[in-house]
């Protein structure tokens, strides 16, 4: 099967794409190139940061590389935390840092717009770039529309999914099955593109 680099170190995010690839690619990612660069997230939207980690990582390998850059919209925030969702409480936060903070922000609002159903929507977005040896040649985006919720749910996913309600659900990401999750996130919509995407223009890649 041919061998697909994910520019990504976050290993719930390659186990989402290599389930979603299943049978497509072997999906491997950063932990088996541990000298690749940290590339630096200076864009402004997911698709620029995604484009950057994907056009950097190809240029070290010398091959192709898919990246992710993806991050929830919240509206009552303006659009918080948006691209700075993996880093909304500083550089080093983890998902319940992130989650802390996301709180108590929400807890600063005025009280009606804070218990408004309206005020608490929510979306998550995803955008894949595919580059080969530093060179952009496509980018995919992907939305979940839902809403965020006052206290963690579930055990399930990572980051902000223990908060998150998609659409037409009553449970959080974080408590539904992964397969329910990845028929309907963000992400399964990028990569839905990328698949129709490959049909007309086959990737050369090496097999495993
Ligand atoms: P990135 O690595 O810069 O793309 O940051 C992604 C961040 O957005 C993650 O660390 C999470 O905080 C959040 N995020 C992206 N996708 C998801 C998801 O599917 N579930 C929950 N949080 C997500």
């Amino acid at each position: 099967m041919p061998r697909l680099l994910v520019a990504t170190r976050n290993a719930h995010k390659t186990a989402e794409i290599a389930a979603m690839l299943a049978g497509v690619f072997e999906v491997v990612d950063l932990h088996d190139f541990p000298d690749a660069p940290e590339v630096e997230e200076t864009g402004s939207t997911f698709a620029e940061n995604a484009a950057l980690k994907s056009a950097a990582i190809s240029h070290f390998t010398g091959g192709w590389a898919l990246a992710d850059d993806s991050g929830l919209e919240v509206d009552a925030l303006g659009g918080e935390p948006g691209v700075r969702s993996a880093r909304f409480a500083g550089e080093a936060a983890s998902d319940a840092d992130n989650n802390q903070l996301l709180f108590a922000r929400l807890a600063e609002l005025p009280a009606a717009p804070r218990t408004a159903r309206t005020a608490r929507t929510a979306r998550f977005r995803c955008a894949l770039a595919l580059s080969q040896q530093g060179h952009l040649v496509a980018t995919f985006d992907g939305a979940v529309e839902g809403r965020v919720i006052e206290s963690l749910r579930g055990p399930g996913g990572f980051g902000y999914d223990p908060l998150f309600i998609p659409d037409g659900y009553d449970t959080t990401f974080g408590e539904l099955p992964a397969a329910t999750k990845n028929s309907i996130s963000h992400r399964s919509r990028a990569l839905a593109k990328f698949r129709a995407w490959l049909d007309t223009h086959p990737l050369p890649l090496p097999a495993s």
